[in-house]
């Protein structure tokens, strides 16, 4: 049976979904998914934290580090560092974090599964069950989400 759980995380329609490990007895079948893996930018990262250990840590902070593209590993090309981290979906996500004294946006590439009501990540706006956080003034609703450029260039090599 653990082989089952080596087998993820997998690829659904380009969402990197994993399935939190299944308790050994299956009292679990109902437990809905409580984690999901997405990429995450960190644009204004300085190049010289494109290290695998601080971006661990980084990815630890966010989450759960699963993987480092590839990109930022071979700083030659990276503009950003992206890594992906495994999220729990019960908790708001965090949209920004401090590497040292450096505050740094954090995006998230799936954005339309960032609820911008809850800031939960897992469900759009629509089909959020949260009550919605403080009150909707304009400057502070649903933080902020920058466009995140969907070509990637660096998939291919
Ligand atoms: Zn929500």
């Amino acid at each position: 049976m653990d082989k089952v759980i080596h087998l993820g995380p997998w690829f659904i329609n380009g969402h990197f979904l994993s399935i939190s490990k299944w308790k050994s007895n299956f009292v679990a079948r109902n437990e809905k998914l409580t984690t999901s893996a997405v990429w995450v930018r960190l644009p204004q990262l300085p190049t010289e934290f494109y290290d695998g250990k601080i971006l661990a840590k980084i990815g630890n902070a966010i989450g759960r580090l699963l993987k480092i593209d590839t990109c930022t590993s071979t700083t030659l090309r990276g503009r950003y560092a992206r890594i992906c981290v495994e999220i729990p979906l019960e908790i708001p996500v965090q949209s920004f974090l401090f590497v040292g004294d450096l505050k740094q946006d954090i995006l998230y590439e799936e954005e339309d599964f960032l609820c911008k009501n809850c800031g939960r990540f897992g469900h759009t706006l629509r089909q959020c069950t949260y009550i919605k956080m403080q009150s909707l003034d304009p400057h502070h609703a649903g933080q902020k989400h920058q466009q995140v450029a969907t070509q990637d260039a660096c998939d291919s090599e």
